[in-house]
């Protein structure tokens, strides 16, 4: 901490699993848990590069470029790229941790690594974004590969992102080999990789229930983000007879009571890559809340009478007076899709009412699970079907919630899923760690 005060998203990611992990170190002496610890927090590889480009105008500008290969122990690194402004050190170290325990949760061969870059993509045309994702390869590519790292998407990198930074690695290299995943179906992409965050963290909200003797069917449903992973979870909502009726961008909420009207959000943030309050053209009804006004200590999203929340925008979206509200109003589920997105006093609040919490490293875990599929259909030069490649999620959603769930119990905290997931992916990469020796 001392050495890099600055990095305060990755301290507050390795301060959560650290605290989980003390029962475990309680009951155990199979580690040294100074210098398991100490290797754990330590990324095998950084690498920080200079992306410069061309906007339309003809300037030339110059984003920052990382890429962090955090661990290798179960596989090649695997995890994806943001692109937002936001971007620093900090936020791909703490992603990329995340990444290792999350992954070793999926029970498949890989390791953990995240990247990105400090670039707005909002408001750049196809042309700059193309531009832009070429220069990022022109560094990314001598650093990957389909057996050693394996980026995907993540915030502001999508199917057109990953389009374009696949030709240029093809086009660089020669060579086209499953480097990315969350390709297009039309070459080398894998069904139901685009929805699969969204559904595997409606899949483990249903095991929660399921396990407490209750189901989605009827629940009124907060959501956080309209991206990626809020869209198919909203989607996997309604077929399980829930009802979102919140849904959130970097600019303000939309509540509406009546639910959601998916396939108008998908025409707004899919293809017109706008902003939600146009929304309210086709619904009059619905409430906007523009984030000028959001509760001075939290998120207007999460200040709805609801049943459950699902935060699925960013790190650090739901705050302690936030937790305290959905409680309040009678919410009994938090499944998260986006990574860290409940603050540690939140998730505290979470655990001591025993409500069904579902932290992000097991319930977001659909995404890469299914990217690992993808890279399987790639090797093999097969595509499985959309039933095949779902049913898989399934089962692989209901084994991170097992493994979770159990672990959980063995520690004496029956419903403490964060305790469990910590302590159950913390012991896959750890004792294979060991049995690899000092690398
Ligand atoms: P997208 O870029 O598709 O969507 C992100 C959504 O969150 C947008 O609605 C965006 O608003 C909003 N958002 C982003 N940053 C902020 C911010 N700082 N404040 C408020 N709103 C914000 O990303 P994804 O849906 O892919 O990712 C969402 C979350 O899920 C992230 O935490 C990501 O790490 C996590 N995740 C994603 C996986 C995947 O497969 N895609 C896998 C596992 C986890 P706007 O439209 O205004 O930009």
């Amino acid at each position: 901490k001392q050495t890099s005060p600055a990095q305060s998203e990755f301290y507050q990611a390795v301060e959560e699993v650290l605290e989980s992990l003390e029962p475990l170190f309680a009951k155990t002496t199979n580690y040294q848990k100074e210098a398991i610890i100490e290797r754990m927090v330590e990324p095998e590889r950084q690498l920080m590069f200079r992306v410069p480009w061309v906007d339309d105008e003809g300037n030339i500008q110059v984003n920052k470029g990382y890429r962090i290969e955090f661990s290798s122990t179960l596989g090649p690194y695997k995890g994806g790229l943001r692109f937002h402004p936001s971007v620093n050190a900090s936020i791909i170290k703490f992603l990329g941790f995340e990444q290792v325990f999350k992954n070793s949760l999926t029970g498949l061969p890989i390791g953990g690594g995240k990247g990105g870059a400090n670039f707005d993509p909002k408001g750049r045309s196809d042309g700059e974004i193309m531009r832009f994702c070429q220069s990022f390869m022109n560094e990314l590519y001598r650093h990957i590969g389909p057996t050693t790292d394996v980026p995907a998407g993540d915030i502001g990198v999508g199917a057109r992102e990953i389009g374009y930074l696949f030709g240029q690695y093809k086009r660089l290299t020669g060579r086209y080999d499953g480097v990315l995943t969350g390709k297009s179906l039309m070459w080398g992409g894998s069904l139901v990789r685009k929805e699969a965050t969204g559904y595997g963290a409606v899949y483990f909200a249903n095991y929660m229930l399921q396990n407490r003797d209750d189901s989605l069917a009827g629940k009124r449903c907060l959501i956080s983000g309209s991206g990626n992973v809020a869209i198919y979870a909203m989607e996997k909502l309604y077929q399980l007879n829930a009802k979102p009726i919140t849904c959130s961008d970097s600019r303000g909420t939309l509540f509406h009571d009546a639910g959601i009207d998916l396939t108008l959000i998908k025409e707004l943030k899919e293809q017109q890559r706008g902003c939600l309050s146009k929304y309210k053209e086709s619904y009059p009804e619905a409430t906007y809340i523009a984030r000028a006004d959001y509760p001075e200590d939290g998120h207007a999203v999460w200040r709805f009478k609801a049943d459950a929340a699902f935060p699925c925008a960013t790190q650090n979206e739901l705050t302690q007076g936030d937790a305290k509200a959905l409680l309040s109003n009678g919410c009994i589920l938090v499944s998260e899709g986006a990574n860290m997105p409940s603050t540690k006093d939140a998730i505290d609040c979470f655990i001591k009412a025993k409500i069904a919490y579902g932290p992000g490293k097991a319930a977001n875990a659909g995404g890469v699970a299914t990217s690992q599929l993808e890279m399987a259909q790639n090797a093999s030069m097969q595509s499985w079907t959309f039933e095949e490649v779902d049913a898989k999620l399934q089962h692989i959603m209901k084994n991170i919630f097992n493994i979770a769930n159990e672990t959980a119990a063995e520690f004496g905290q029956p419903t403490n899923l964060l305790l469990g997931a910590n302590i159950a992916g913390f012991r896959r990469v750890a004792d294979a760690m060991i049995e690899q020796g000092v690398v």
